[in-house]
């Protein structure tokens, strides 16, 4: 294999020092085993299905909004962009931020919620646990092994929390949770790309759908500042152009914090390796105290005026119904249930009973679309609806 690594820093992700998939496989000829990973990410069927699945908007309330898919191409970018400026593996960036958000329900947030109460009784559903899910077993693609057999430090950055309860049923990817100790560098970077993206996506997704206004904007200090940068540099300016060119000014200035916040962390630390990373006390990538508490107040800022706003509150409520309808049919009756789903549930059930039942049907469940989901239900609930 060529050295791909060779000009990345000593405390990157080096493949050399990879702690390997669960299945070994030959190392691969022309690409690097990150990009391996990444590849299997964007062949899955699973992120295809990322495109119709909602961020904040459903999927059918326009065309112009950001999906899941969009999402986590703009988190590969902003994590990329990281990534190449502080020596890091761009490859492994790459692969977390593409497979991130795989486990997710359909309509987002409101989906996973009422997923999780279905769930209660029987584990409980977490989306994150659900994307290391979704890699580990459920894509059924390659003769040799379930799931998508990627590298432990891909793995290790999808899993970006998890409760020590569920942390100890978990192979050895489980175990930071138990000692305490940090992921690798691309890992925390990923999730803090992730953070970037869905903060400004969401305020342009927020003003087109006319949700939030510019003048509540003003408000937050984040956007303020460029917002007179903006206006002092092109006085006429205005609708969209003046929006973009904000929000990408806010874009850029936290990635630039961030880049020199972590590169003075690591100065400081001076990690000689990603084990030493692993072995820290604390995330070397983060934002400086300023820009934390500036991004704080945009998050508490979106998630009154637009997350719960009543628009948005509507329709996370009748999405919630759909989820709970579809689980609640298939757990009476899973002959309902596609044949290939009826068996993965026969089987799931016959060695862990009910919990069994309930794991394949909110496999089922997660695994939809926005529309499929609607289209399913007017099948099991619409006596007209031709199924
Ligand atoms: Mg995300």
């Amino acid at each position: 294999m060529a050295d791909n690594d060779r000009h990345l820093a000593i405390y990157a992700a080096h493949a050399q020092v990879s702690r390997g998939r669960l299945v070994a496989e030959p190392v691969p000829q022309f690409r690097s085993e990150y990009q391996r990973d990444r590849d299997r990410i964007v062949h899955s069927a699973a992120f295809r299905r990322l495109e119709y699945k909602t961020q904040v908007f459903v999927n059918h309330e326009g065309d112009m909004f950001r999906t899941r898919l969009t999402h986590s191409i703009e988190v590969a970018q902003i994590g990329r962009s990281i990534a190449r400026a502080l020596q890091l593996n761009e490859d492994l960036t790459e692969a977390i931020a593409l497979a991130h958000d795989l486990g997710h329900t359909p309509f987002g947030h409101a989906g996973q919620d009422v997923l999780n109460q279905c769930m209660r009784d029987y584990g409980g559903f977490e989306h994150n646990l659900q994307s290391l899910r979704v890699v580990d077993e459920l894509e059924e693609k390659y003769a040799d092994f379930q799931g998508l057999n990627l590298t432990f430090e891909t793995r290790e950055g999808i899993l970006k929390h998890c409760n020590l309860d569920k942390a100890r049923q978990l192979d050895e990817i489980g175990q930071r949770f138990l000692q305490k100790s940090q992921p690798g560098l691309e890992a925390q970077l990923a999730n803090l790309a992730d953070e970037i993206a869905y903060n400004n996506h969401d305020v342009d997704d927020g003003l087109r759908a006319g949700l939030i206004s510019v003048e509540q904007l003003c408000e937050i200090k984040l956007f303020r500042c460029q917002y007179d940068v903006v206006k002092g540099l092109y006085p006429d300016i205005s609708g969209r152009r003046m929006v973009h060119e904000i929000i990408r000014r806010m874009i850029n200035d936290q990635v630039a914090d961030l880049i020199n916040n972590t590169q003075q962390n690591l100065n400081k630390y001076k990690p000689g390796s990603i084990t030493e990373v692993r072995d820290l006390s604390e995330p070397m990538v983060c934002f400086s105290a300023d820009m934390g508490d500036l991004n704080l107040q945009l998050k508490q800022f979106l998630r009154k005026q637009l997350y719960q706003h009543y628009r948005v509150q509507r329709m996370s409520n009748k999405a919630g119904r759909v989820i709970k309808n579809l689980f609640d049919a298939f757990m009476a009756e899973a002959k309902m249930l596609p044949p290939e789903q009826f068996e993965k549930c026969e089987r799931l059930e016959s060695r862990q009973g009910e919990a069994g039942r309930a794991r394949a049907v909110a496999d089922y469940v997660a695994g939809m679309t926005d529309r499929y989901a609607i289209v399913e239900h007017d099948r099991i609930f619409n006596p007209s609806a031709l199924t």
